[in-house]
């Protein structure tokens, strides 16, 4: 059997493009190695997604988008993508347990976070280490932790971490956060936050557990220890493109560029939401992704016939 498109990833992007291409009649599967929802469902309150102006739960939104596409006649499957073969007309995937066919392609698989890479961090990853702040954060009722990282996530993570620690120490490499003001405002004003600039984590340490970070400014070169319980970890993403190395072209990041109609550089492959290069990585920006590439595909299928 060939299916007319199949969707790699099923996060806000992938969900979408499977709820238009299923609308649209196209016979769709949507393959996701874990559960729906991607990242967006590792966030607690997400408060900028419009029609809910009291903020919605990542995960509540995530099961709706999902209700929604399956509904429609989205097929979902809970398997790895291990290999591609994009030559033909068709173009081949292989899961960890099937074969598959495929007239159109659109590539949803987002990014994943990126490692500190410093001595200490994969030994403590689960001791102490984190890169979820709502999965993990209330391990740390009343304790301290600290926060690397200084855009959106960091800032926005930190905050949801005051509620269960006592102090919340976010270390950031530069003297000016990245993060947007209406965050930078809040956890300004939170007393049970404090920011070390121009600085960088060194080495993570501790015994069982984490108990110290080695910081190092930048600017001075002036090492210093700071006690803590917990290290959170928020410098940004890396993109779940590995499998498509060589494949479509994609910046020197690794995300995949995309051109009009969100095509990438094969045809009848398209890409949508955070694995491709944009400028602003939101829910609603996948959204407008995962439609616009499904109904791409669906153009794309028709002129084939
Ligand atoms: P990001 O915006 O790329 O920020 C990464 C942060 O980590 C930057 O402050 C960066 O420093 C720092 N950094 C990078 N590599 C580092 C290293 N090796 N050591 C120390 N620090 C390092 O990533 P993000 O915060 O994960 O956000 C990703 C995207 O999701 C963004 O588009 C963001 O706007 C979006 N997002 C939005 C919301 C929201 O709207 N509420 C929430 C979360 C995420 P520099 O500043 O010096 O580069």
């Amino acid at each position: 059997m060939v299916w007319d498109l199949i969707i790699i990833g099923g996060g806000p992007a992938g969900l979408t493009a499977g709820l238009y291409g299923a609308r649209a009649g196209l016979k769709t599967l949507l393959l996701e190695k874990a559960m729906p929802g991607g990242q967006a469902v590792l966030t607690e309150k997400i408060e900028n997604y419009p029609g809910y102006p009291q903020g919605v739960s990542g995960p509540e939104l995530m099961m709706s988008f999902m209700d929604q596409a399956m509904r429609f006649g989205l097929e979902f499957k809970t398997e790895e993508v291990t290999g591609i073969d994009f030559t033909g007309k068709e173009k081949a995937i292989s899961t960890n347990e099937n074969s598959y066919l495929s007239k159109a392609i659109v590539i949803a698989t987002g990014s994943r976070p990126r490692f500190l890479d410093v001595p200490g961090e994969r030994e403590f990853h689960g001791q102490g280490v984190s890169y979820c702040a709502t999965c993990d954060g209330a391990f740390f009722k009343e304790k301290k932790v600290v926060v690397v990282g200084g855009g959106d996530s960091a800032v926005e993570e930190a905050l949801f971490l005051t509620r269960y620690a006592n102090e919340v120490v976010l270390v950031h490499r530069r003297d000016q956060l990245r993060a947007t003001k209406v965050l930078q405002d809040r956890a300004k004003a939170n007393s049970k936050m404090h920011f070390i600039l121009d600085s960088v984590v060194e080495k993570i340490d501790g015994k069982n557990f984490v108990d110290k970070v080695q910081l190092k400014n930048v600017k001075s070169g002036e090492m210093r220890e700071e006690s803590t319980n917990g290290v959170f970890v928020f410098v940004g993403t890396v993109p779940n493109t590995w499998f498509l190395q060589g494949v479509v072209e994609m910046n020197n990041q690794g995300y995949i560029i995309t051109h009009d109609l969100l095509s990438t550089s094969v045809s009848g492959v398209f890409a949508a939401g955070d694995v491709r290069e944009k400028f602003l990585r939101q829910v609603s920006t996948a959204v407008g992704d995962g439609a616009e590439a499904a109904m791409a595909a669906e153009r794309y299928i028709a002129e084939l016939d």
